[in-house]
């Protein structure tokens, strides 16, 4: 999964983006609003965490551009502990959770799972589909049951597919999923990830669509 943090403060980023690698997203990272606006119009993201005051374009303008544009993408906004007015502005502004700072990593971590899973409408607290589980708190993989050891890349090429039953992502999709901006990519990085997957899982988990990329399949 792909997150977008947008953080002003460089502790806090530096924390959190540590905290979140560390937990194998792919991480991006951005300290004011025009920044965030950009990176929202070039990449897809999985989630937003939003800090809300922020130079050049705070964070209420950004997320109200944002729904404007009609966009779905789970928001977390990040306030100050008594900013009691600042959590209602960002929830009316369509944020769908907030954090308080300074953050309990644990507890944002926790959020940012439970978000991820209600943009994928899973009601447990795994993703699961065709016998095969993942459980993002634990790091437990199984299939039919059984534990599975899955390496982070494995997991996160696996991961998007599996909250979205059917739906086809291409190689270029499922890459930004797997790295930020920074990371050395290499060609055939994809494949490899989705061949251990595959080795680990069953050949059928994850189809190929031949010429537009790959899916798991509905049922
Ligand atoms: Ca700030």
């Amino acid at each position: 999964m792909r997150l977008l943090l947008v953080e002003d403060d460089t502790m806090i980023g530096e924390a959190v983006l540590e905290a979140l690698r560390g937990a194998h997203y792919a991480v991006d990272w951005v300290r004011d609003g025009a920044m965030a606006d950009t990176a929202l119009a070039s990449q897809d993201y999985d989630l937003m965490l939003l800090d809300l005051g922020l130079p050049r374009r705070d964070g209420l303008q950004v997320l109200r551009a944002l729904r404007a544009r009609k966009s779905t993408l789970p928001v977390l906004v990040a306030t100050a502990r008594d900013a009691v007015g600042d959590r209602i502005a960002g929830l009316d502004a369509g944020a769908d959770d907030y954090v308080v700072k300074p953050y309990d990593i644990d507890e944002l971590q926790a959020r940012i799972r439970a978000l991820l899973r209600r943009g994928a409408g899973q009601a447990g607290p795994a993703f699961e589909h065709n016998g095969v589980s993942l459980n993002p708190a634990t790091r437990e993989a199984s299939v039919q049951g059984a534990p599975v050891s899955l390496s982070a890349r494995e997991w996160a090429v696996l991961e998007p597919m599996l909250a979205r039953p059917g739906v086809v992502f291409s190689r270029a999709q499922l890459e930004e999923k797997l790295f930020s901006w920074k990371d050395e990519v290499s060609s055939n990085a994809v494949e490899v990830y989705i061949h251990g997957v595959r080795k680990k899982l069953g050949a059928d988990v994850i189809q190929t669509v031949r010429g537009l990329g790959y899916l798991v399949p509905r049922s």
